[in-house]
């Protein structure tokens, strides 16, 4: 779709409010004396703000008075984008024009700025259209947020490590992750378990150099528990010789599948000081977990809950998906009911996002599924917080279906601090392993500085030189 403007502001914004309507359409910005051709976007803002919309054989055209700063015409003529399309296609976004990733920054901003809950739930609306189901939903998140920002002390870090591998690939997959389902594949766990501990080695001499004290851990992927026992004993030794633990406030373990949890690797990572687990059947119907490819059933899941409940694991999260491909309202509240029947310490719900790399960014009819996402959206906040859960992070992604969102409840006392962390981008986060990126906090200007690490696992073992290298950079950050 051709979109022409001469706007000073960036295509950034308006190609986010595009994209909620077409998702999976290309847009080529062409300056606006070029003559219009086919579907088309035309966008004015010179003496006044005028849109003139080319859609599905409709012509809307609408003009507003300029705003008395850029950035008030900018929201404006999005707001105004919104509308038109909003009445051509039929489609409505319960987020509005917000398009961040990040909707709980924003409040947390307005909040420290000295705001209101009526000032900024007016903010949210009247200048970015947000429901009132999403704001309440972004404002409790806030709220409980506050017990844990801002971090007193700011010499803290968190510590991240990267097993990207998976027993096979489940199909809407969009994480890094090598499925290990060959044997040749598999060959690369070693080479690679070998290098991490490289890593970590020399990121334990940089953090203790500069004086920096570890406050959370969390072994995430991919799954970390598709590596074997004897890989995840080394690794987490490893980690409790290289690093003070003890005053670790919380250390996460991504178990993920319950295809790849035993009760050896259950007691090896609660013997090494893990915290918190996370167990994700994704759903309880058997028949969408066998569409999806994740090789586990309904049974698997509560038989790895068990086990780890038994070796005496309190703090338990699970995830769940809101979206996927065959599932229904009915049989996701049965998902969330018999989740709440179990009473995990949290529950994370996520809205199905389609990336190219998965296989099912076929199915574009899921992107019409809002009024679905809508509910099940509904249906989890009310259902789980009536059960003395609170939302305690929220992000969102692009390509989520319907425009949703996904969001972590906790019960009081149990919000993984890594999580708000990551989100909010309020602490320093060191990453190991392929996949991860250290993210740098300066908290005297609100900034990240971003040293990535290789994405795949075969790039990190064979760069590790760089990686290395990379890794040397902290020093130089932090020495400035
Ligand atoms: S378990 Fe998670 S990371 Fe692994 S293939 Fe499935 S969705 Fe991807």
């Amino acid at each position: 779709m051709n979109i022409y403007m001469d706007c000073t502001f960036g295509k950034y914004e308006i190609e986010a409010v595009l994209k909620i309507f077409f998702p999976s359409e290309k847009f080529c910005f062409l300056p606006s004396d070029k003559d219009v051709t086919g579907s088309y976007i035309l966008i004015n803002i010179t003496n006044s703000i005028i849109i003139k919309v080319n859609v599905d054989n409709k012509t809307v055209e609408r003009h507003e008075n300029l705003r008395a700063t850029k950035k008030e015409n900018e929201l404006a003529a999005c707001r105004l984008l919104y509308e038109i399309l909003s009445e051509i296609t039929g489609t409505k976004s319960d987020w509005g024009i917000l398009t961040g990733i990040r909707p709980v920054k924003k409040i947390n901003q307005y909040l420290s700025d000295g705001l209101n809950f009526k000032q900024i739930q007016d903010k949210l609306s009247d200048e970015y259209l947000v429901s009132e189901d999403k704001f309440r939903l972004a404002y409790s998140t806030a709220e409980t947020q506050s017990k844990y920002i801002p971090i007193k002390e700011n010499n803290t870090f968190s510590l991240y490590i990267g097993i990207p591998f998976c027993p096979s690939r489940c199909s809407y997959c969009s994480f890094v992750s090598h499925s290990i389902a060959t044997k040749a594949a598999w060959k690369l766990t070693d080479e690679y378990v070998e290098k991490l501990l490289q890593e970590l080695t020399l990121t334990a001499k940089i953090t203790k150099d500069l004086g920096l004290k570890l406050t959370t851990i969390y072994i995430g992927g991919g799954t970390p528990t598709a590596l074997n026992p004897a890989q995840i004993s080394s690794i987490m030794e490893n980690i409790a010789k290289l690093f003070n633990i003890s005053d670790v406030f919380e250390y996460t373990v991504e178990a993920g599948r319950a295809d790849t949890i035993s009760e050896e690797k259950l007691r090896i990572i609660k013997t090494y000081g893990a915290s918190r687990i996370s167990i994700n059947p994704q759903t309880l119907n058997d028949d969408v977990l066998k569409k999806i490819g994740r090789n586990h059933t309904a049974h698997d899941f509560y038989d790895a809950y068990e086990k780890a409940v038994k070796i005496g694991f309190d703090n338990i999260n699970t995830d769940l998906i809101a979206g996927l491909p065959s599932d229904n309202i009915g049989s996701f509240i049965e998902t969330i009911d018999g989740i709440i029947d179990l009473n995990p310490k949290s529950i994370t719900i996520h809205t199905l996002t389609l990336k190219r790399a998965a296989k099912l960014s076929n199915f574009k009819e899921l992107y019409k599924q809002s009024e679905v996402i809508h509910s099940m959206s509904e249906y989890s906040f009310r259902k789980i917080t009536e059960n003395g859960y609170a939302p305690y992070y929220l992000y969102r992604q692009k390509n989520n279906i319907g425009n949703g969102e996904n969001v972590g409840y906790a019960k009081s006392g149990y919000e993984s601090l890594y999580n708000i962390y990551i989100m909010e981008e309020i602490q320093t986060i060191i990453a190991c392993g392929a996949g991860g990126s250290t993210k740098i906090y300066e908290p005297e200007n609100n900034k990240l500085t971003r040293i990535f690490n290789y994405k795949y696992p075969y790039e990190y073992v064979r760069g590790f030189d760089e990686v290395l290298k990379r890794k040397q950079k902290i020093y130089d950050f932090f020495r400035k």
